[in-house]
């Protein structure tokens, strides 16, 4: 009688451990690398650095480095984070879109980056562009104009310990006069016109990458640099981004 019980509780103490190391093992490790589905993000993360980003023309290791390593696809709504490593834009609600890799890592490297840059960005969206430029070790303040995304990326950032990006919910045609001036800017929606006060609030010999035309047709993407107080423009790519709303 006693040997069974002692039996019985010595079989359910071992049950315990084993379940509880199972446990361990689905929380610590199976989301970190795996989905439900079996997919291996790390895996689709370093393919889509070989095949859409180095097979082209990004050159930076430092950059290449970024985007190996920021998860992606917690950028993305969880049904998309499948295609999170395509290489096409994806929808991100509100009819807004995260944009390609590819050019999200071509716009960085053109900024050249360095550890401790003050950079603008307009155009939160997802926070992934945001947290590529953190990654690289920069202090990034980016502005939302949609308080829903402005408030979902500063959650995935705040998450994924970016602690080196301000997130403001508000119009990016104002910039952010109180952090100003900044070493470079990235605008992330397409204005019709180069808008003024982000000129004003680059620092002389800084950067600014804007893309520039009609609202839903194809704009040229611009890299701008300030000198002696003059403008100098690069027309750079053709590319089709969401419009930059004034309101
Ligand atoms: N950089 C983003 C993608 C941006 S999509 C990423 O990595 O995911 C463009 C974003 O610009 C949209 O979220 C849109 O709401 C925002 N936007 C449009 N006009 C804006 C404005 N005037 N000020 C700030 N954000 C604006």
């Amino acid at each position: 009688m006693d040997m069974k019980t002692d039996g019985k509780k010595y079989f359910s103490k071992i049950t315990v451990m084993v379940f509880s190391i199972l446990l361990i093992f689905v929380i610590a490790v199976f989301p970190a690398k795996f989905t439900l589905m079996g997919q291996n993000f790390e895996k689709l993360r370093h393919d889509m650095v070989e095949e859409q980003l180095k097979k082209r023309d990004i050159k930076s290791e430092a950059v290449l480095e970024a985007m190996r390593t920021v998860p992606r696809h917690l950028f993305v709504p969880k049904n998309m984070q499948g295609e999170a490593y395509n290489d096409s834009p994806l929808p991100i609600g509100l009819e807004q879109t995260i944009s390609q890799p590819y050019v999200v890592a071509f716009m960085t490297e053109r900024l050249e980056p360095v550890p401790g840059m003050k950079i603008l960005e307009i155009g939160t969206g997802s926070g992934y562009q945001a947290a590529i430029l953190a990654q690289l070790g920069c202090d990034v303040y980016t502005i939302e104009l949609l308080e829903e995304l402005a408030k979902s990326a500063e959650k995935v950032l705040t998450d994924l310990k970016f602690d080196n990006v301000k997130v403001r919910h508000g119009n990016g045609y104002l910039g952010w006069p109180e952090a100003a001036p900044f070493d470079a800017i990235i605008v992330t929606a397409a204005p019709e016109k180069i808008p003024e006060r982000l000129i004003e609030q680059l620092k002389e010999g800084g950067k600014m990458i804007v893309p520039v035309g009609p609202v839903r047709s194809v704009q040229s993407l611009k890299l701008l640099t300030k000198k002696d107080n003059r403008i100098i423009e690069e027309d750079l790519l053709p590319v089709v981004f969401v419009p930059m709303v004034n309101k």
